[in-house]
């Protein structure tokens, strides 16, 4: 397999690159912080100093960014991608970005022999680092299939879910509701602690019934039951998240109620909730977990 550029080698870039080191496969790392650099090599994966020298040698970039403006800015500014890479490039954009953002990279990337497919995750640091994350992808059949390898050095489960923003228009679908569930399982909690019922108690039965949801089931004993709050994805990674799945919806002109009142939520707790604390802290709006039922 050729080498394979890794862009971003933070929470999620690393355990990518790392997953993907153990593969076998030549890694090409590059971050915009100097220290994250410098961990990484310590960590024996080989680092770019610039984006020029990584597009020297990478036939295919993955991206791990924080938003889709720092995308934009690593594939389209002023020595990004476009500016450095060669005709035959595949970037994989991990990242959870607007699909608009990603429709016109992959347009001005194909206009320059290049391409470009989605491939946001779920499963977090634990998930990358392990090779075990759920990617949904956006992409022609080609292009998937020519990254797939890499995909799967990378992941347990992939779906292909249409052409090129596919894979962000799901992603960014799946986070509404995970916001949501976080803030309807928030309520159930309390009204179980306010019912006398034991919280942990009232998860298992509703983890046997139709009620339950992968916040019911994954992150309310892992992370938050525990007090643990340790997950590794940050609020304000999810109210990123959350307001690209407002710009969605109005960018559509769509009205969603439910969708919308747990947005005004969301975006609310940045007057309680610090952008560096783990996003399952959204429920303290309505339950502690130190207060026993
Ligand atoms: P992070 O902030 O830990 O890492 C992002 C990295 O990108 C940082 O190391 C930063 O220095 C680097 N960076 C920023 N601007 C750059 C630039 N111009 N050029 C090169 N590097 C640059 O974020 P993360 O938690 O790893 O998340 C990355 C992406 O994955 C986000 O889009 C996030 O929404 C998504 N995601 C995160 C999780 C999670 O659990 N953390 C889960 C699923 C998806």
């Amino acid at each position: 397999m050729a080498t394979v550029g890794v862009i971003g080698l933070g929470n999620m870039g690393r355990g990518m690159a790392l997953s993907l080191k153990r593969a076998g496969v030549a890694v090409l790392g590059y971050d915009a912080m100097p220290e994250t650099r410098g961990a990484l090599a310590a960590e024996g994966v080989d680092i770019a100093a610039d984006l020029a020298t990584l597009c020297a040698s990478a036939e295919l970039v993955v991206l791990s960014l924080p938003t889709a403006a720092i995308v934009e800015e690593v594939v389209a500014g002023p020595d990004g991608l476009l500016e450095h890479a060669k005709p035959g490039l595949l970037v994989v954009d991990t990242s959870t970005s607007h699909p608009d953002t990603t429709r016109k990279l992959a347009k001005a990337l194909e206009a320059k022999g290049m391409a470009m497919i989605d491939a946001p995750v779920s499963g977090g640091p634990k998930g990358a680092i392990t090779a075990t994350m759920t990617m949904v992808i956006g992409g022609s059949d080609a292009d998937v299939a020519r990254a797939m390898p890499t995909l799967e050095a990378m992941s347990a489960t992939r779906v292909h879910v249409g052409p090129v923003g596919a894979g962000h228009v799901t992603k960014i679908i799946n986070n509404l509701l995970c916001a949501a569930h976080l803030l309807t399982t928030a309520e159930a909690l309390r009204l179980a602690q306010e019912s006398g019922v034991e919280p942990a108690r009232m998860l298992e039965g509703i983890n046997a019934g139709s009620g339950r949801s992968g916040v019911s089931q994954v992150n309310a004993p892992t992370w938050i039951l525990n007090g643990a709050f340790n997950s590794g994805f940050t609020m304000k990674l999810m109210r990123k998240d959350v307001k690209l799945g407002t710009d969605l919806l109005s960018g559509l002109g769509l009205e969603m109620p439910m969708f919308a009142a747990a947005a005004d939520i969301w975006a609310d707790s940045a007057a309680s909730i610090a952008d560096g604390e783990d996003f399952n802290r959204i429920v303290e709006t309505q339950f502690s977990p130190a207060k026993k039922g």
